[in-house]
């Protein structure tokens, strides 16, 4: 494998991907590079939605490709709103609206309650192998939200054993101990192991 098709339309998750797979010898091709669709994300959990995205963009461009899903799951809402992180936030993607969505369903009880961003990888070949890849941090929730930096739900969440949100952090930070890392991790330990037994990609 020398080129890999990078299936996010996100713009918050592609610059946090560009930088924990900078290191890599594959070229990272971006979805935009491909003109690709989003597909609807039609099934319940991150591991489904990931593959759709993934299968997706493999089968457009008959390259290696690889989707993530992620989101922020709540413990007392019952992992909500996980896979429709993003659809809280509505067509504008006001995230805003969306932590407001939090506040309310917890009925204005949300320091200190558990949540874990959690981000599960798919990495889909055209020979129709596929990998699987996840990450996961745990935290607690903070209100109001604070800091202006990273995006989504970044400003209410503080992961476990640091007393500043992701917003409040500088990326590099963040990136030491996201979720996305985690996984990102995985995928490239993936990519060595799989280096030394065949030579090269
Ligand atoms: P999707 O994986 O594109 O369906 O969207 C996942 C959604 O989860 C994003 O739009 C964000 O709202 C949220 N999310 C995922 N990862 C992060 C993160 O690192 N920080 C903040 N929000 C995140």
């Amino acid at each position: 494998m020398d080129r890999l098709v990078l299936a996010t339309h996100n713009a918050g998750k592609v610059k946090e991907f560009e930088t924990l797979l900078a290191g890599l010898t594959v070229q990272v091709e971006s979805a935009a590079d491909h003109n690709l669709f989003e597909p609807e994300e039609t099934r319940t959990t991150f591991e489904e939605n990931a593959l759709i995205k993934a299968r997706a963009a493999c089968a457009a461009t008959g390259l290696p490709s690889l989707a993530d899903d992620s989101g922020l799951a709540v413990e007392a809402l019952g992992g909500a709103p996980g896979i429709y992180s993003a659809r809280w936030a509505g067509p504008e993607k006001d995230f805003g609206h969306a932590m407001q969505r939090i506040h309310d369903e917890l009925n204005g009880d949300v320091e200190g309650q558990k949540a874990a961003f959690v981000a599960v990888l798919a990495l889909v070949f055209p020979d129709g192998r596929e990998e699987i890849f996840e990450g996961r941090v745990e935290g607690t929730l903070t209100w109001p939200a604070r800091g202006d930096k990273g995006f989504g739900y970044d400003p209410i969440f503080v992961p476990g054993g640091y007393d500043i949100s992701f917003a409040q952090m500088d990326p590099a930070e963040k990136n030491a101990l996201s979720h996305r890392s985690k996984a990102v991790k995985q995928f490239t330990t993936f990519l060595t192991t799989e280096a030394q037994r065949h030579g090269v990609f």
